[in-house]
């Protein structure tokens, strides 16, 4: 029995075992108890006691005998003051008793002899053992939640915990910026309110359960906040703690990178102008809109006039710089909803959505002035001049090559008519 070979036993908090100390008083004569705690060989320390509660913390010295023979005659063995002081004078007997399982000692200072003080003695070593127990339990419990809490706090992503009932959390600096909590806030119940804030109102569109829900629960939401975007997996566990854990991740590079890919592959990269490819898409998802509420569409086809000569004339990059140019000007005068697309080297399609061909028509000879009537900045300043040839949706069955084909056709129509002019299809 020492404390200093063997791993200390876990002593459980002051205050724990009192209620077991104070069962024994009156038992057959017993008038005090006090429990020790080996601090050296035959040292002790008295680590509880009652009634006399004023003799904890004190030190004493033990003899073996008293140890090896736990019912002893107080005459026969030399007892350390403290015993005596505990008894307001010299006990009759003295018990002790071990406490299974720990390093502690119970002893019961007797004012006679009683016939079963010895049995009722090992009865309250034993209820400290089954409290040191638990005491030693709640212990690694502490243990374990202090190291919970500090792998929670490194963790690098936000992160939150909340148990079934809501009255135990676990949650870092990153879960209460996300969160919107104070940098100090511990109160389970806040941090559930806040989570369940965040993320409830999704998840009631989705076919998952609520925050207090389905406890099998797993969901994945997208949460924006500030200028980030977070991915939240949420799921239920229930191995040990049974509780809701959520980590968040930061995916805006991601999302920001997914979106110039698709900027990419969508955009001409000279004029910003949507690409042929994506024109296309735009068209076919456009026309099915306009069936659906019966409303007008329009395409326009515009080629530049003599573009070759141009780039003959100043060179490509100077053919590049209108095209540019071209394009901005046409932007310019587009509403919200029409989009703008780069078909081949000079031949630009427009789609105006809810625009029949009257407004079609005005629009597209709106854009051949806004192209051809002012210069372009190319060496002395140069004009260049556009053709059209414009066509609106016709009926339900219409479809995108057909108008295409009027489009075009028109357009061909507008060149062989001396350019620089505006044609509907036929
Ligand atoms: P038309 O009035 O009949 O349309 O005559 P055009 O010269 O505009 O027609 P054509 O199709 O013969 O010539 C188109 C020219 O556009 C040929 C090519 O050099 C030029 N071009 C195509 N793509 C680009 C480009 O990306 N940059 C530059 N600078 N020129 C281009
Ligand atoms: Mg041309
Ligand atoms: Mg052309």
């Amino acid at each position: 029995m020492n404390a200093f070979t063997s791993p200390p036993s876990p002593r459980p908090a002051r205050g724990d075992l009192r209620p077991a100390l104070r069962l024994l008083l009156g038992v057959d004569g017993i008038e005090a108890t006090l429990l020790l705690h080996p601090v050296d060989n035959d040292q002790f320390e008295v680590i509880e006691a009652w009634p006399r509660t004023e003799e904890i913390g004190h030190h004493i010295r033990v003899n073996p005998e008293l140890l090896q023979c736990p019912d002893q005659d107080a005459s026969k063995v030399r007892l350390p003051l403290t015993f005596t002081v505990a008894m307001n004078g010299r006990p009759a007997r003295v018990l002790t008793a071990p406490v299974a399982g720990t390093e502690m000692v119970l002893i019961a200072l007797c004012s006679r002899a009683g016939a079963h003080m010895g049995d009722h003695v090992v009865a309250g070593a034993s209820l400290l053992a089954s409290l040191a127990d638990q005491g030693a339990q709640s212990t690694s419990a502490r243990l374990a939640e202090t190291k919970i809490e500090s792998i929670v706090r490194s963790l690098a992503v936000p992160f939150v915990f909340i148990d079934a009932e809501a009255s135990n959390a676990f949650i870092n600096q990153g879960g209460r910026a996300l969160l919107g909590l104070a940098p100090a806030e511990t109160n389970p119940q806040k941090i559930a309110k806040a989570l369940a804030a965040m993320i409830g109102a999704k998840e009631k569109n989705t076919s998952n359960a609520s925050v207090s829900g389905d406890h099998e629960a797993a969901a994945t939401f997208y949460i924006s906040h500030g200028a980030r975007t977070f991915k939240a997996d949420t799921r239920w566990v229930a191995d040990g703690l049974s509780g809701r854990i959520c980590t968040f991740y930061d995916i805006t590079e991601e999302r920001r990178m997914e979106e110039e890919l698709r900027q990419l592959a969508t955009t001409d990269h000279l004029t910003g102008a949507l690409n042929r490819r994506a024109f296309e898409l735009t068209f076919r998802s456009e026309l099915e809109r306009t069936r659906r509420h019966g409303l007008p569409l329009s395409l326009i086809l515009i080629d530049l006039d003599h573009f070759k000569s141009i780039n003959d004339t100043y060179g490509h990059p100077a053919g590049d710089f209108v095209l540019r140019g071209v394009a901005d000007r046409i932007h310019a005068s587009l509403r919200d909803s029409d989009r703008l697309g780069r078909l081949g080297g000079e031949e630009f399609g427009i789609l105006l959505p809810n625009t029949d061909i009257h407004n079609g028509m005005e629009m597209a000879d709106r854009m051949r002035r806004v192209i051809g009537d002012t210069p372009f900045a190319v060496g002395p300043g140069l004009n260049v001049t556009a053709s059209a040839g414009i066509t609106c949706v016709r009926n339900d069955q219409d479809e995108a090559e057909a108008m295409t084909k009027r489009a075009d056709d028109a357009l061909y129509a507008a060149k062989q008519g001396g350019r620089n002019r505006v044609i509907e299809g036929p």
